[in-house]
């Protein structure tokens, strides 16, 4: 249905009789609403109702980094070493069909699915923030992927929440794709990875990015931003990974 949402807007079909446009837009192509752009299934929108009931984080949660808990309290992780960051707002959890299209936004070529992601984004309860910084690439991953999954996100979320947004971070050396390492080499691997591109004194940021694993990235980056001068730090992500306790197929 895609393609024919563009031929609506192609100049031949504006020059097209009034009564026909209306009859096209307004009674034919509603029976024939979009697909979901997460799992495919026909339905109203870029997001259906079962990938809504399917993708929700757990209720109770730390309110550091968003690890499920039972009791809704910090978790034994942030209590043991307290994260310089303040808070994790994700869509949902990093499994089934969103992971599916986090998998296909970052390396299927899929760069447009950054608009319902973000837009969705948008609309989530996001704390208060005065700046949206992108986790930044290394510039040799993001010229080949040609662009920037992290501020693609941050473009759409700026543009619907009124909200600036700028690259404050920069990438200081290639590093191996956290996924890939266990959670010791994680740290290790991003030790020294991020530099401030700029001052952000004063600033409350919101640091956007595709996925909150382990927390090494955002740790990281979160304390560069502190050192810049940034007063609270905000995770914004598509999903955040589950625990494997938690995980439900
Ligand atoms: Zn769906
Ligand atoms: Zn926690």
């Amino acid at each position: 249905m895609q393609p024919l949402r563009g031929a609506l807007l192609a100049p031949r079909f504006l020059l097209l009789p009034a009564w026909c446009r209306f009859t096209w837009g307004q009674l034919i192509l509603p029976l024939w609403p979009p697909p979901c752009r997460l799992c495919h299934r026909r339905g109203q929108g870029p997001w259906c109702r079962h990938c809504d009931d399917v993708i929700p984080l757990y209720p109770r949660r730390c309110p550091r980094c968003a690890n499920p808990r039972l009791d809704g309290g910090d978790c034994r992780e942030c209590r043991r070493r307290p994260p310089l960051f303040d808070s994790v707002t994700a869509l949902g959890a990093y499994r089934r069909d969103l992971r599916q299209a986090i998998h296909r936004l970052k390396f299927g070529g899929d760069w447009d699915l950054a608009f319902p992601i973000g837009e969705r984004l948008a609309q989530a309860a996001l704390p208060d923030v005065d700046l949206l910084v992108p986790v930044p690439l290394h510039p040799d991953r993001e010229r080949s992927r040609g662009y920037n999954q992290a501020t693609l996100l941050a473009q759409v979320i700026g543009a619907r929440r009124g909200l600036p947004w700028q690259d404050a971070l920069l990438r200081t050396r290639a590093t191996v794709p956290q996924m890939r390492l266990d959670r010791a080499s994680r740290q290790s691997n991003l030790a020294d990875a991020f530099a401030a591109a700029r001052s952000v004194s004063g600033r409350r940021i919101g640091l956007i990015d595709d996925i909150f694993t382990s927390g090494a990235t955002a740790q990281a980056a979160a304390t560069v931003l502190r050192a810049a001068g940034a007063i609270q730090v905000h995770i914004i992500v598509a999903a955040r990974a589950i625990p494997a306790p938690w995980a439900r197929p």
